[in-house]
């Protein structure tokens, strides 16, 4: 019998609505808020759980939580956990919420070195209580795609990953795209590496491969001193100034216009210079879902090649982010050479 560790962190998927306290306002239906239940609560709208083929254990986060208060402490309780149990169970399901899921998978993904078994990541938009829910169908087939191997017993999809509405994606290539429909995910840059119907369709050719004899080792270092920079038409000198003389800053996600343009002006590309000189490593990422970054192509790009801003290609702003604080706090001297190499799948590299 398959078995598979399910780690809820907590999210819509195990949320109640709180009763609106006498006096508030509530939201816009005049109800009270949703909040984070428990597991028994959550397990007793789940008998499916412990009913199938495949044997679940859980284990829960005290209290559950909404994913806007999930950051790099809780990515290391969710991979600490994986790491100690690794070899108990055949691939581990996360409950996650929605909002920040894609930015905790990516980080797993780059915590996670080696990774051979699959970890699916999973929530949903409507609580499990409520009749029209896409919790089960989400966790239930996230699960199965856990358990899943081949005829050889390899895992399918031994990589950290997001199943959400019929479609696994390569978690580091997904972005949250919608607060309303079922499909609350994309993966702009990457083709889904399973398809859920009557039967789930695995595209084993896009599936990232680590050498399953390589031991697993866990990277828990995160150094939080980045930030990002949006271009906007008009962005001011001292919004810039600003942003890049914060104190102890090391690293900068410069979200550009296209394929990787921005503004000509001068001082511009003397504070981006003078930042890359003082050591901050700046990586340009094009505020465009789909489609990569190619500095050079037009002339407007020019002046942040010649500035030593690096290209990030076609990874999201939720990888790019992970990573950097991954890399920052792992191996600073290697940060600014690997920030530009594919690490797991979560960009492509085209010189
Ligand atoms: N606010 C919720 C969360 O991210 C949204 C969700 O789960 O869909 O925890």
């Amino acid at each position: 019998m398959s078995k598979v560790l399910l780690i809820s962190t907590g999210g819509t998927i195990t949320m109640v609505r709180q009763n609106k306290v006498q006096g508030e306002k509530g939201n816009t239906n005049g109800e009270g808020p949703l909040v984070p239940a428990d597991m028994e609560t959550f397990k007793a709208f789940m008998p499916e759980l412990f009913a199938g083929s495949i044997m679940v254990e859980i284990e829960s986060f005290h209290p559950l939580i909404d994913s806007s208060d999930i950051g790099p402490s809780s990515w290391r309780q969710i991979a600490q956990i994986i790491y100690d149990r690794y070899d108990e169970y055949d691939g581990f399901v996360v409950l996650h919420g929605t909002d920040t899921m894609s930015y905790s998978a990516s980080a797993l993904s780059f915590m996670l070195e080696n990774l051979s078994k699959p970890v699916v990541f999973t929530g949903s938009q409507l609580p499990v209580g409520v009749l029209r829910s896409d919790a089960k169908e989400n966790l239930l087939t996230a699960i199965e795609i856990a358990a899943a191997k081949d005829e050889e017993g390899n895992a399918i999809v031994p990589e950290v990953t997001i199943y959400f509405e019929d479609q696994l994606f390569r978690a580091n290539r997904t972005t949250k795209r919608n607060a309303e429909h079922f499909s609350a995910f994309n993966s702009y840059n990457y083709p889904p590496l399973a398809k859920a119907g009557v039967h789930i369709t695995y595209l084993p050719h896009l599936v990232h491969y680590s050498d399953p004899s390589a031991p697993l080792i866990l990277h828990t270092n995160f150094d939080t001193h980045v930030a990002v920079l949006k271009l906007f038409p008009g962005i001011q000198p001292a919004v810039v100034r600003a942003l890049l003389h914060i104190r102890g800053l090391k690293g900068v996600v410069l979200e550009t216009f296209g394929a990787g343009n921005a503004p000509t002006d001068q001082w511009l590309y003397r504070e981006l210079k003078a930042a890359v000189e003082r050591g901050i490593i700046i990586v340009n990422k094009t505020q465009c879902n789909t489609g990569s970054v190619e500095m050079g192509l037009y002339a407007v790009s020019l002046n942040l090649m010649k500035a030593g801003v690096l290209s990030g290609y076609d990874i999201t702003t939720e990888a790019l982010l992970t990573k950097m604080m991954l890399l920052l706090g792992e191996q600073p001297e290697n940060a600014k050479e690997m920030i530009t190499k594919d690490i797991c799948g979560e960009m492509t590299v085209n010189e």
